[in-house]
């Protein structure tokens, strides 16, 4: 029987696999409404202030504030209501002292006024005329120019991933357009005998291709570009001539199934024979996702992921995942959300290998609990009933009912 040798653990795979790769970051501009899950490729600095006019935060009257001091319920001040400032126009009322002017939440104040004073803390005594029961300090209720952001402040560095908020602050100052890292293309090829596309009805033996989908699906997640190149036959010719045009078309090489060392696994001989280094990486110290191999090609990465689905989904978080960002120029690729629970049962492990369980969160007396979703690791609806992984790591032999664990959130 065969044997990996030199198994890495999955920390180390990526760390020797990185030491062989640069960033080779290209930049274009598109659109910001378009930029959601983009990487920025420069930093962006504020052409303007915001907001460029005072505005007031609250429905009330803008005054000055002067006129408010020593108000109470016993003594209040008094004011002429003189008129209103309307939304999205500039005012032409002029505040004299005793005055005030009906304000809008978010809308401009009166010349001379330098707070707003809340609608709850007057009260109409006629048409034109309020009473202010409580002082009002200078830039009450009142948001002051630049305050969001002033002209020249850095608003987001480079390798920055864009989320909604981020949109919003760039188009909120007309900057229309960012300059961003170009997506990465991720060629993905299918291979094993056994495969036929999910249209068709699997004759005897045979299965549909899932792994296809799943890794297409975490590329896009991970804000790369699948390219889904073929379901190959496990014939080495087939194989290689599909990984050379998929690494015409690609700049990540994802290899699925035929990752491990029995005759009729090929994956890791094409790598090495695609290009220099070759391959880095045969076995990593991970269950699932053991079968694992990692080179790089001319400068490309070129992964064997394992064919077992889950596996694959495994290894592809860890390994194809951060490479992805870093290659993209994301300086610190960021962690799939995770969550605390409390384990439900034991989780038996080995040390010297990193364990992911499937978990399946359950909400019990305010807070989460983490059950293992057991079962044989190879099946995909093991994941597909479960929210996340626990990792059991390298060095511990196992995990314990009634541990606090993070759950990945897959
Ligand atoms: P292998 O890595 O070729 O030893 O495959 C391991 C297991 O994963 C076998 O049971 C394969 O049938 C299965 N497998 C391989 N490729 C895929 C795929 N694309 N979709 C679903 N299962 C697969
Ligand atoms: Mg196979």
């Amino acid at each position: 029987m065969p044997e990996f040798f030199n198994v890495l653990p999955p920390g180390d795979a990526l760390q020797l696999l990185w030491k062989h790769l640069t960033p080779h970051v290209q930049a274009e501009r598109i659109a910001t409404k378009d930029a959601l899950g983009r990487i920025t490729a420069e930093s962006i600095c504020s052409p303007e202030d915001l907001p460029t006019f005072p505005r007031s935060s609250m429905d009330g009257f803008s005054l000055r504030s002067g006129d408010t001091f020593g108000a109470t319920e016993g003594i209040p001040a008094y004011f002429d209501v003189v008129g209103e400032v309307p939304m999205g126009q500039p005012t032409t009322i002029r505040l004299s002292t005793g005055e005030a002017a009906i304000a809008y939440t978010g809308g401009a104040l009166a010349h001379g006024a330098d707070a707003v004073v809340m609608m709850e803390h007057t009260q109409r005594i006629d048409d034109t005329t309020i009473e202010v029961v409580r002082p009002t300090a200078p830039g009450e209720n009142v948001v002051q120019i630049g305050e969001d952001i002033r002209y020249g402040d850095l608003i987001l560095p480079a390798g920055h991933i864009l989320r909604s908020q981020d949109l919003g602050g760039l188009l909120g100052l007309g900057i229309t357009e960012v300059t961003v890292t170009k997506q990465l293309h991720v060629a993905i090829v299918s291979t094993g005998d056994e495969l036929v596309p999910p249209e068709s009805t699997p004759g005897a033996g045979q299965i549909r291709d899932i792994n296809s989908y799943t890794i297409s699906a975490l590329v896009t997640r991970a804000g790369g570009i699948p390219v889904p190149i073929a379901l190959v036959k496990d014939d080495y010719q087939a194989q290689r001539e599909t990984a050379l045009q998929a690494l015409e078309r690609g700049d990540i090489l994802v290899f699925s199934a035929g990752s491990s060392v029995s005759s009729r696994d090929m994956t890791a001989d094409i790598i090495e024979s695609l290009g220099d280094p070759g391959v880095l990486v045969h076995g990593i110290s991970l269950r699932p996702g053991k079968p694992t191999v990692a080179g790089v090609v001319d400068g490309k990465p070129a992964f064997g992921l394992p064919g077992n689905p889950v596996s694959a989904m495994v290894v592809f978080d860890l390994l194809v995942r951060p490479t992805i960002y870093m290659l993209a120029g994301c300086a610190e690729p960021p962690e799939p959300p995770t969550v605390r629970a409390r384990l439900l049962r034991d989780i038996a492990s080995q040390a010297g290998r990193e364990d992911y369980v499937p978990i399946r969160l359950v909400p019990q007396n305010g807070e989460l609990s983490a059950e293992p979703v057991f079962g044989k690791s190879n099946l995909i609806y093991t994941l597909v009933r479960a929210h996340g992984m626990v990792k059991v790591p390298l060095d511990e032999g196992g995990l314990y009912a009634g541990q606090e664990v993070l759950v990945r959130l897959y």
